[in-house]
């Protein structure tokens, strides 16, 4: 057998077991919970709800570890098990240029991927969501966003595959460095056009109506020194109860995003807050850091590619026969994953840090009780547990758990 396959072998078999491992954790950690809401939330959340969300938690994790077993699987067929080598053997066969075949090959092996995640989101959506009352969706809505989806991927993406094919096989050795900068700009792009051309095919965005709340919120983003392109309710509600706010865009073309589902349930104070607490991670650079660091991991990735593209172990040993351009980018989207998740508690460390600074600004722009009560009704109405189990936040988490998050601030408001 080859040796990396071997690797591979290992490498998969450690990635899925640690997820694994952390997900029994998570679930036993809040079933050991359940029982009792936590001493810092004893006021402020009832225990149906504190039980709610541990129930809720504990059967999307169930779900998950389904999901991510069906996708160690998939992914082995698709590798070792011949897959690849099949749908690409397949189109070669018929009458079209390599660039079309190779474009159909790639297409086909993310759309048998988008097939078998479709049951998960299916079940996910239709009964634990609507299981804990979050679901609002319908099955035409759900297919009609399927098929949006499938669309612009097929748009936007098949484009931007040939362009990128079409530098692998002209540019020569350094092919990499150029189809890099290709992404770089188009991911530039897209979040530019997302908030005006992308979002509003799933969405309707309404501007916010004059009143109190609007004028709250803009001097709050005078008070910042912030230049945003409007300030948008969204229709979340057609789809989940759940509710949150968001920046969208690039430069000129920021907006700020309220679910109208968030505006019905927090107070006006509750929304500065909020607000104030997003606005900390633009105030403090955390979107243009984001950006850095994913282009430089984007650069790694390519130039990782552009050395794997020329070894012949690195397409036999994952079961490949097509030693091609489109079939080494494919490989490499698909495999790369197992090898990255030990990065993801580096990822993430870096993100609750993030978070941590956003709430300071807010607790300095906005009220910090105001950020803890907000808080709290989210967590509450989204139904996430207040107990995770600590190894497996400090792992997955990109937000700070409940209790720490809300001691954070409590300990920023008296130093202020
Ligand atoms: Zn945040």
């Amino acid at each position: 057998m080859n040796t990396f396959t071997i690797i591979f072998l290992i490498a998969l078999l450690l990635s899925y077991g640690v997820q694994f491992w952390l997900s029994g954790r998570q679930k036993s950690h809040v079933m050991a919970h359940r029982d009792q809401v936590p001493q810092a939330f004893r006021d402020k959340v009832p225990l149906a709800a504190h039980q709610k969300a541990a129930d809720y938690t504990i059967e999307k994790s169930k779900l998950g570890d389904i999901d991510s077993g069906v996708g160690a699987l998939f992914l082995l067929l698709l590798t070792l098990g011949g897959g690849i080598s099949l749908v690409f053997d397949f189109w070669s066969t018929m009458d079209l240029t390599s660039m079309q075949a190779d474009l159909l090959s790639v297409a086909s092996i993310f759309f048998l991927m988008t097939l078998v995640e479709i049951p998960f989101s299916l079940y996910q959506t239709f009964v634990i969501e609507d299981k804990y009352g979050f679901n609002k969706n319908t099955l035409p809505q759900f297919a009609k966003d399927q098929l949006i989806s499938m669309g612009l991927t097929l748009g936007i993406g098949l484009p931007i595959l040939a362009l990128i094919l079409w530098v692998m096989d002209s540019i020569g050795s350094l092919w990499w460095l150029y189809a890099w900068l290709i992404i770089l700009s188009f991911s530039l792009l897209m979040s530019w056009l997302f908030p005006t051309l992308i979002a509003p095919l799933f969405n309707k965005f309404t501007p916010m109506q004059d009143g109190s709340l609007k004028e709250r919120i803009q001097s709050l983003l005078q008070r910042c020194g912030f230049n945003s392109n409007g300030i948008f309710i969204m229709d979340g509600s057609r789809r989940s109860g759940h509710g949150n706010a968001y920046f969208t865009g690039l430069g000129n073309n920021k907006r700020i995003v309220f679910f109208d589902t968030l505006v019905n349930s927090l107070d006006e104070e509750e929304l500065e807050a909020v607000l104030a607490h997003e606005l900390g991670h633009f105030k403090c650079k955390h979107v243009i850091k984001m950006l850095i660091a994913s282009s430089a991991m984007t650069l790694i990735s390519f130039a990782v590619l552009g050395f794997l593209i020329t070894q012949d172990w690195f397409f036999d040993g994952l079961g490949v026969s097509t030693h091609s351009n489109a079939a080494a980018l494919l490989l490499f989207m698909l495999v790369s994953p197992v090898f990255t998740t030990f990065m993801q508690p580096i990822s993430a460390y870096f993100q609750r840090k993030f978070e941590f600074e956003a709430d300071e600004f807010a607790t300095r722009n906005a009220q910090g009780g105001k950020m803890i009560s907000g808080l709290v009704k989210l967590y509450e109405e989204n139904a996430n547990t207040l107990t995770p189990d600590p190894i497996y936040s400090a792992f997955h988490y990109s937000h700070p758990p409940a209790a720490i998050r809300i001691a954070h601030i409590e300990e920023k408001m008296q130093s202020a």
